[in-house]
């Protein structure tokens, strides 16, 4: 079957969320909610939409995406819903609520269209009770998580009826064309994810409140060293929401079965059940176990103390566990402080509980991990953690916590559940024995492609790796710290035209990809500060040079170079981008040439590159002017764009670039690209342009001058405004001869020699350095 339209039911918070990112998609939507009392009666679903225009962070990619949803009520356009192919049913969690909606939306549904709840709690069993023999064939559940743009772990269940065809097309086009990591799973209560993260989250709040942990303690051991994000535990719950918790429980202890653990964890703690009842119910409350108050006219953290129930001021935590474990598991559960203690119990009792689901909830443990790392964005699943305490010492933790070793621990009898053998990832079965990890079709990962090379590259230096990724496609992956570009990374660009020499050899084509969060945080400016600081001024010229002559090489190279960025590529990051011979972006990349924060251009070609973007848009105005104001704006102003779709807006990526939602797809998609390309490639032309020259100058700094008086410019971005005025005019360009790259090239460079020896230039480096945040001076 084929899923090309889609409908949503309920418009609250996961309902719109989910409809938005349908639209992100491109499958057109319809959202209905009840009628609204009085006036619009499809005011519910219409103001949803408005709500998330204004939402940041954004659900909508492009606020264009909108226009896809078309909003209803459930009364005056039931007969929408017989257009769709799949109705996803996001209501309030009560099941006779969810059966009656179930019961009126079935006889108008198209025959053959699936329906699926966005349940957190309710198995599939329960909720097909009582339907038609068609509804129940027809019934999934896929459990999105909040927000549904952002998470992408998506949990999906078919029950004993449910047609196996329309349970495959569900999750095909959650994971191609949603983007989701689509995970399956039993239909019990809670699923996988929430029914072990919910029992992490009260197994740490009573560990803290037991032995005596700060909130900013328990979070401290809780969060980054066991690979959690550092909201820990209580930063979490201010997050989603206090008050869901106590729902959550209610709801889990009436699915759960009589004997599970999760029962004996629940408890209420007066000091939170009074902070739900005042209204402190996290962020979206008056503030949770965390808060910034305002006193003296200053922003002041705070945070609860769990045994009044009181605001204090917060206090760094200093655990001496947590300094002297670093990322040492083991040792961090073998210290004596309260730390440690805490950590053991934690952990022996997320763990064991986790690993005594399998297969209650997952036929695999790699179903749990994942889970795990899509859903909490756990940096590793509970099997994982397991390992790297190591399966026979954490029997013996479960033993000295007075637990009972799960089956599937005593099943590995000391063995790790992963291991890697003959370079393919394996993990173990519930059978004792080993199975190959299998990743579906079309998918490839950098990190695969590592562990079946040994970990040895084809060549390496301090901030980069080539790698052989098959079909004579080399791939760049970047290794500095934040992926800032670097002396080394130049090196490794030259290394790799060396190796692929004119592409009719060993190698064809060269892919730029790598799997930490950010491609590349753009040039490091703690070297650049170092240099500057004691005036190495023709090293910092020679760095810039480099990189023009790197970033050129790369585009007139006799082979396709295909860049496939996901999260941030700024700056030199994004120069990297704009010099490729295609970009294939995951949807969720975020690019902006922002180096006017730290007082520069960009100058390894990205003023020159935008130009002429710019300028060979068919849809701009004709005449020098108009590509000159519209790249001036998008550098001086820094915009980043928030997604993909909006890096097409400002022309960071072209309308020929690619966009890929899911992200373990992304390497496969740029692989294919550029074996694509490489069949017959040649390299671009060099273009040329007419530039306004410094007549253009003047009315670029006069418009600069009106922002100045308004006080909206500060003096230093007059400063940089005016040279990256310059550049993009021409410099004193005769307005009736073309400009080619050369000289635009020449003046980025003069532009940015001037600029990174103006004290305010200095200035905004040392600031972002040391604070993160660009100075307005
Ligand atoms: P919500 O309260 O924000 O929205 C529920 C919507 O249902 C509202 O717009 C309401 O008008 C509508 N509604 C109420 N009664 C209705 C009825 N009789 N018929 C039709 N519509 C009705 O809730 P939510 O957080 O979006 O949760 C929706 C579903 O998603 C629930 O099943 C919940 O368990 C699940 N879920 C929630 C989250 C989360 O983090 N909030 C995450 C995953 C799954």
């Amino acid at each position: 079957m084929k899923i090309e339209r889609a409908a949503v039911i309920g418009a609250g918070v996961m309902g719109a969320g989910i409809a938005a990112h349908f639209a992100n998609a491109g499958i057109p939507v319809v959202l209905l909610d009840i009628p609204a009392k009085e006036g619009d009666r499809s005011a519910i679903a219409k103001g949803a939409v408005q709500k998330m225009l204004k939402t940041d962070p954004a659900p909508f990619m492009h606020p264009k995406n909108a226009k896809l949803i078309t909003t209803g009520n459930l009364e005056d356009d039931l007969n929408l819903l017989a257009d769709v192919d799949w109705i996803v049913e996001a209501i309030i969690e009560n099941p006779a609520i969810k059966a009656d909606l179930y019961k009126r939306i079935d006889p108008v549904r198209k025959p053959g269209s699936v329906v699926s709840s966005n349940t957190s709690t309710i198995p599939l069993n329960l909720l097909v009770e009582g339907q038609s023999e068609r509804f129940r064939k027809d019934f999934l559940i896929t459990h999105f998580f909040n927000p549904p743009r952002y998470m992408r772990l998506l949990e999906i269940v078919g029950g004993t009826d449910t047609r196996a065809d329309a349970l495959a097309a569900v999750a095909d086009v959650c994971d191609r064309r949603l983007g989701k990591g689509v995970v399956h799973c039993k239909d019990t209560p809670g699923f996988i994810a929430n029914r072990i993260g919910v029992f992490w989250i009260q197994t740490a709040v009573n560990a803290a409140v037991d032995l005596g942990l700060t909130v900013e303690e328990a979070d401290a051991v809780g969060g980054r060293p066991m690979g959690i994000p550092k909201t820990g535990v209580f930063g979490l719950m201010d997050l989603v929401g206090l008050d869901l918790m106590p729902h959550i429980a209610k709801s889990m202890l009436a699915t759960l079965p009589p004997n599970d653990p999760y029962r004996d964890s629940v408890r209420e703690h007066p000091v939170i059940a009074k902070m739900i009842a005042e209204g402190y119910t996290g962020r979206k409350g008056k503030g949770g176990f965390y808060r910034l108050n305002k006193a003296n006219g200053a922003k002041v953290k705070e945070s609860v103390d769990l045994r009044t129930g009181e605001y204090r001021p917060s206090e760094k935590a200093r655990l001496d566990s947590v300094s002297a474990a670093g990322r040492d598991l083991r040792k961090l559960c073998e210290h004596p402080d309260k730390g440690g203690r805490f950590a053991r119990r934690v952990l022996a009792h997320t763990l064991a509980y986790a690993a005594s689901l399998v297969p209650e909830i997952a036929d695999s443990i790699v179903a749990v991990d994942e889970g795990m790392r899509l859903g909490y964005n756990w940096k590793q699943g509970p099997f994982e953690l397991i390992d790297r305490l190591g399966t026979a010492w954490f029997a013996e933790l479960c033993r000295s916590e007075g637990l009972p070793v799960p089956a599937l621990v005593e099943t590995a009898a000391g063995r790790p559940f992963y291991r890697v053998e003959d370079g393919k990832l394996q993990h173990l079965t519930t059978a004792g024995v080993y199975d190959t990890v299998v990743r579906p079709d079309g998918v490839l990962l950098l990190s695969d492609v590592k562990r079946a090379a040994g970990n040895k590259p084809v060549w390496k230096n301090g901030s980069a790796s080539l790698w052989d990724i098959g079909d004579g496609v080399l791939c760049c992956e970047f290794t500095s710290k934040m992926n800032a570009v670097d002396g080394d990374i130049m090196a490794a660009y030259g290394k790799a035209m060396k190796l692929i020499g004119d592409g009719k050899g060993e190698w064809k084509a060269l892919v730029i990809h790598n799997e930490a969060d950010n491609f590349s945080v753009g040039a490091n400016l703690g070297l650049a500060l170092f240099a500057l600081n004691i005036g190495m001024w023709s090293q910092i010229e020679e760095m810039v040079e480099a990189g023009q002559r790197t970033y050129r090489a790369l585009r007139y190279a006799p082979f396709p170079v295909v860049a496939a960025p996901s999260g941030m590529a700024l700056g030199g990051g994004c120069e990297i981008l704009l010099h490729s011979d295609h970009v294939q972006a995951h949807a969720e990349t975020y690019v902006g040439l922002v180096e006017v924060g730290v007082g520069l251009i960009p100058g390894w070609g990205g003023c020159t590159e935008m130009l002429a973007r710019y300028a060979r848009n068919p849809k701009a105005p004709r005449g020098p002017m108009p590509p000159v104001a519209t790249a001036f704006e998008t550098i001086s102003l820094a915009k980043v764009a928030k997604s993909a779709a909006e890096a097409r807006d400002l022309m960071f990526l072209r309308a020929t670039d690619g966009i890929t939602m899911n992200r373990d797809r992304l390497l496969a998609d740029a692989k294919a690209k550029a074996l694509e390309l490489a069949a017959g490639y040649t390299p671009p032309e060099k273009d040329s342009y007419v530039l306004p020259g410094p007549g253009g100058k003047a009315a670029l700094d006069l418009f600069v001058e009106g922002f100045a008086l308004q006080g909206k410019v500060t003096p230093h971005d007059k400063v940089v405004c005016s040279a990256l005025a310059e550049i993009l005019t021409g410099g004193d360009a005769d307005i009736s001869k073309p400009v080619g790259e050369d000289d635009l090239l020449r003046l980025e460079r003069k532009a940015f020699m001037e600029l990174v020896r103006t004290p305010g230039t200095i200035d905004r480096i040392e600031h972002m350095l040391t604070t993160g945040k660009p100075l307005r001076n």
